[in-house]
C-alpha cells in the first residue's frame, strides 16, 4: 500500500494523517476508541475527529441527533470529502449496506438472548415446534438457528467447541415428505397400470 502524508487544521490544532489507496485520511498518533474512531478534544469536549473536522470545515455545530457518516465506511477516516451528515437511521442503513449491521442480541428487536440460542443448540429430545413454543419464536427461526443460518457466530462457536454435537429429534423436512408422496403416487400409478 502506498501512503502519502498530510496535515490539516481543525480549529487551531494541526493533525497529521496518512492517505491510503482509497484517499482516506487516517489520523496518526491519536487515541482510537473501541469502535475504531479517533477521539480528539474539540471546542471544549472530547469528540470524534471526523465530527470535529466536519463541523470545522462547514462552520456548524451539529445537534447531537445528527451523526456524521463515513461514505467510505472507514471509521478512522477524516477526509472531509468522505463525510456526510445524517440521522442515526441513515447511519444504520450505511452499516447494513456496508455489511456492518448488528447481529445477534445487539439487534434491539431480538427476542432471543445468546443463552437461549445456546440452549436451543444444545437441547436434546425437543422438536422444532416444541422449541419454537418454548422460546416464543417462529419454527423457521429455530430451524435457521439449527442450520447455522441465524446466530451464526454462536453456531460457529458451538460447533467449534463441540464437534459432535447431539442430533436433535426433528420433524421430517419437506423434501423427505415430497419423496414419500412421490413413492406413494408411483405405487398408485403402478396399480392403475
Ligand atoms: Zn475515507
Amino acid at each position: 500500500m502506498c501512503y502519502k502524508e498530510g496535515g490539516c487544521f481543525i480549529g487551531s490544532v494541526t493533525y497529521q494523517f496518512i492517505v491510503d489507496d482509497n484517499d482516506c485520511w487516517l489520523c496518526q498518533n491519536r487515541h482510537i476508541d473501541d469502535n475504531g474512531y479517533v477521539q480528539v478534544y474539540y471546542l471544549g469536549k472530547m469528540t470524534r475527529i471526523h465530527r470535529a473536522i466536519y463541523e470545522d470545515r462547514n462552520k456548524v455545530i451539529l445537534p447531537s441527533y445528527i451523526q456524521v457518516r463515513h461514505l467510505c465506511d472507514n471509521p478512522q477516516c477524516m477526509n472531509p470529502d468522505h463525510l456526510s451528515i445524517g440521522t442515526a437511521h441513515d447511519n444504520a442503513m450505511d452499516k447494513i449496506s456496508h455489511g456492518r449491521q448488528p447481529y445477534g442480541e445487539t439487534i434491539k428487536t431480538s427476542i432471543l438472548r445468546e443463552s437461549d440460542v445456546i440452549e436451543i443448540l444444545t437441547s436434546t429430545g425437543l422438536s422444532i415446534m416444541e422449541l419454537a413454543n418454548k422460546f416464543k419464536v417462529y419454527p423457521d427461526t429455530i430451524r435457521k438457528i439449527l442450520n447455522g443460518k441465524r446466530w451464526k457466530h454462536i453456531y460457529n462457536k458451538y460447533t467449534d467447541s463441540v464437534p459432535n454435537k447431539p442430533k436433535l429429534k426433528r420433524a421430517p423436512n419437506k423434501p423427505a415428505i415430497k419423496s414419500q408422496h412421490k413413492m406413494k403416487s408411483k405405487e398408485t400409478n403402478n396399480k392403475v397400470v
